[in-house]
């Protein structure tokens, strides 16, 4: 007779459910209604006023999220201001040039978030009439749109109950609850989920979501504010001393050094330039030839190049890699180069160029050399 094999799916979700029992169990002394009080006087005592908290639409919502993720508040603000005013609607996206949509996010890096933003703007105009939907299933047929963006729209400008688990939200539930589990694990993330949603009220349950990842952003950071905070004496991981060795996380993949010589190459009126290729890291964005420093710069563009100028190191990071760039001017006559084109200095300035190369040029104009050759 076939034994029947054990339905390993149905039992891990029964085991998941069971472990979050248990951790709601043993946080007695846990009373919600008190939790969600606490947090809300706080929140409402200490939140930032930002531009996109008060009284948001789904598209603010859904912009400033996809602008935070990896990214400090302060530098998100005025690019949001700009995207704003770029683009008004999710309609105006819509109908945006790619090549503008990248020049407007210029400088925040991952560009991913703004080609998933411009194309789910557009799979939004053609299906949804240019608006956010408000259910969970519809939103996540929108490109880009992770759990933790959908919950955040749904949340704060639908007004549902609805878990927003960011790193911020991650940290604080994970050491309230003294969550052992590494937190990098799918099913570490389903039981935060869960916990969260246990803690949230009925009523309002946006303030107490937000005031969470507030008090992930101000308290509970990686380095705990705990006297500050107003969950301190229902705080397991505080509790027990432990706060700052949770989450437990997985090692982060090493940072990778790389040295890089940048050569701007000017025939007095124009630089040479590349667009990163599509599907690569720096794809849609401009750059300099840049080469690993013991290459052959003349060799390898096929130009003959008089150097005109050395200029100070530029340190860019991204992704997982650290970048020392070294760039130096060179004069060349203006020759074709095989993947390369040669662009005026007025144009170079309408391009999107990524932060590393963008200082480059900086540096450039400030050393008065393109004013100095009367193009800009
Ligand atoms: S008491 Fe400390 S560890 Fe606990 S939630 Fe507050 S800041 Fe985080």
């Amino acid at each position: 007779m076939a034994t029947r094999k054990p339905d390993c799916v149905a039992f891990r979700e029964i085991w998941r459910k069971m472990q979050v029992e248990i951790t709601l169990a043993k946080c007695e002394s846990m009373n919600k209604q008190n939790f969600s009080q606490q947090l809300k006087e706080w929140f409402f005592l200490h939140r930032r006023l930002l531009p996109w908290r008060e009284n948001p639409s789904p598209y603010e919502v859904w912009v400033s999220e996809v602008m935070l993720q990896q990214t400090q508040v302060s530098v998100v603000i005025p690019y949001f201001q700009r995207w704003m005013e770029s683009f008004p609607s999710i309609r105006a996206l819509s109908e945006a040039r790619e090549e503008k949509v990248i020049k407007v996010w210029e400088g925040l890096g991952y560009y991913s978030r703004a080609r998933n933003l411009h194309s789910g703007a557009r799979y939004l105009t053609d299906n949804h009439g240019g608006e956010l939907p408000s259910t969970y299933d519809e939103l996540s047929r929108v490109k880009g749109l992770g759990p933790y963006t959908i919950g955040a729209i749904l949340s704060f400008a639908f007004k549902q109950k609805a878990p927003a688990i960011d790193g911020n939200v991650l940290r604080v539930v994970a050491r309230y609850f003294s969550i052992e589990e590494e937190v990098d694990k799918r099913r570490t993330q389903k039981k935060i989920e869960e916990l969260t949603l246990s803690l949230l009220p009925d009523r309002e349950p946006w303030i107490v979501m937000e005031a969470l990842i507030e008090l992930g952003a101000l308290i509970c950071q990686k380095r705990p504010s705990c006297p500050s905070c107003p969950l301190k004496e229902g705080c397991s991981a505080y509790r027990e001393g432990r706060a700052e060795l949770l989450p437990n996380r997985k090692k982060r993949p090493e940072i990778v050094t790389l040295h890089r010589a940048v050569a701007l190459i000017t025939t007095g009126r124009e630089l040479l330039m590349r667009k990163g290729e599509a599907g690569k890291v720096m794809a849609d964005l401009w750059e300099f030839p840049y080469f690993d420093r013991n290459v052959d710069l003349e060799k390898a563009l096929g130009l003959s190049l008089t150097s005109l100028q050395k200029f100070p190191e530029v340190t860019h990071g991204f992704t997982r890699y650290r970048a020392t760039l070294y760039p130096e001017l060179f004069q060349a006559e203006h020759r074709a180069v095989k993947n390369f084109s040669w662009v005026s200095y007025k144009e170079v300035e309408k391009k999107a160029l990524s932060s590393g190369h963008r200082r480059i040029l900086e540096l450039l104009k400030n050393r008065g050399y393109i004013e100095e050759h009367g193009a800009v």
